[in-house]
């Protein structure tokens, strides 16, 4: 039997129960997004957020820092770092932004570790191919390979062992006139950090940055589940996937060879390029880096790529990587420790 007392007892749990409740409900958490056209691709910035005012500000802060990395790192503009860097080649030393200094050092090592398959002096080649140029919709010009004397003589300009640092005063210096530095391997996995930490800083704790085949994840959904990111089938169309992986707090990168290529007489040429050679690298369709740092999936899927199967993986194992490989007919090969991320067919609606 209930009596007053009881009952009274009762109402009082009652009610610090629905106040308890009310105190802790949450503002809905919903997702925003953003893209602009920044580093010559198309960025996305995505967040989980209770407010479009405090997504709009973190967004528009991680878009600037990703402004500003394009600032100095583009070649298309004369004053930025690596066009002084260039053009300053044999003659002085260039000081440069923290960026364009730390995003150089990784770039170096990135060629130690990779034996100079990954060397971001590649920027002679780069222009001699100048595939980026020759597929532009409006740019009219038949692909034609290069000659195979041109090839030789610009393979003589790379070589980033003739980088030269000043730790002291943060400055660079290419050895020989005629090196030119290209960071398009390794510039987009770098802006996907920076812009991770600045919507971090601006106390967003959710949200995706993708820049092209570079992207970093954090946090969870708004639905506590982990983001879903596809890998691109390499000869499918645009929206084809070959797989889905679930993350969270993880960078993940591809180099394709179907980015940027021509085709002549049935033979593909792309934009990854062996500096050995001077020639495209084959023996990959594309190689999917996934790591916690996008410096280190971006610096070495281009790497890889370069490097081919057998050593490519060698490389991935060294660095504990985890990899998602196409070779170049068609095979997938994928290490142990990525195939617990990847979502299963009946998983994926
Ligand atoms: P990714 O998609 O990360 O493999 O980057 C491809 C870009 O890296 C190319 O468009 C070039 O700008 C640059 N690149 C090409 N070959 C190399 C190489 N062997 N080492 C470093 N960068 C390269
Ligand atoms: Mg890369």
């Amino acid at each position: 039997m209930l009596n007053i007392a009881s009952i009274k007892k009762l109402q009082i749990i009652l009610i610090l129960i629905l106040l308890i409740n009310s105190c802790s409900r949450q503002p809905e958490q919903k997702i925003y997004k953003k893209f602009r056209i920044l580093m010559d691709t198309i960025i996305t910035i995505t967040v989980v957020s209770p407010s479009e005012k405090e997504a709009e500000t973190a967004i528009n802060n991680a878009f600037s820092v990703i402004e500003r990395l394009d600032k100095s790192l583009s070649s298309f503009s004369p004053d930025s770092d690596v066009s002084k860097i260039n053009h300053s080649a044999g003659i002085d030393f260039v000081k440069v932004s923290t960026d364009t200094y730390q995003l150089i050092n990784a770039a170096i090592k990135s060629a130690q570790i990779s034996d100079g398959a990954f060397d971001p002096t590649i920027g002679p080649l780069v222009n001699l191919w100048d595939i980026a140029d020759i597929i532009k919709p409006d740019a009219h010009i038949s692909p034609k390979l290069p000659a195979l004397n041109k090839i030789k003589e610009k393979l003589m300009f790379v070589n980033y062992k003739d980088i030269i640092v000043d730790d002291h005063d943060m400055s660079i210096k290419l050895r020989k006139k005629g090196m030119a530095i290209d960071l398009g391997g390794i510039a987009k996995g770098y802006a996907a950090d920076k812009a991770v930490a600045a919507l971090k800083a601006s106390g967003i704790k959710s949200g995706i940055v993708s820049c092209a085949g570079d992207l970093k994840v954090f946090g969870n959904k708004p639905d506590n589940s982990n983001w879903l990111v596809g890998i691109r089938a390499p000869r499918g169309k645009l929206d084809d996937l070959i797989a889905v992986l679930s993350l969270k707090d993880l960078a993940v990168s591809t180099s394709g060879d179907y980015e940027r290529f021509f085709i002549i007489n049935g033979i593909r040429y792309h934009h990854i390029l062996d500096p050995k050679t001077g020639y495209p690298a084959n023996g990959f369709q594309s190689v999917t880096l996934v790591n916690e740092q996008g410096i280190i999936t971006d610096g070495l899927d281009t790497a890889v790529f370069v490097l081919g199967p057998k050593k490519g993986l060698e490389l991935v194992n060294k660095m504990g990587l985890m990899a998602y490989f196409v070779y170049s007919d068609g095979s997938i090969y994928i290490t142990d420790n990525l195939k617990k991320l990847i979502v299963p067919n009946d998983k994926k609606n």
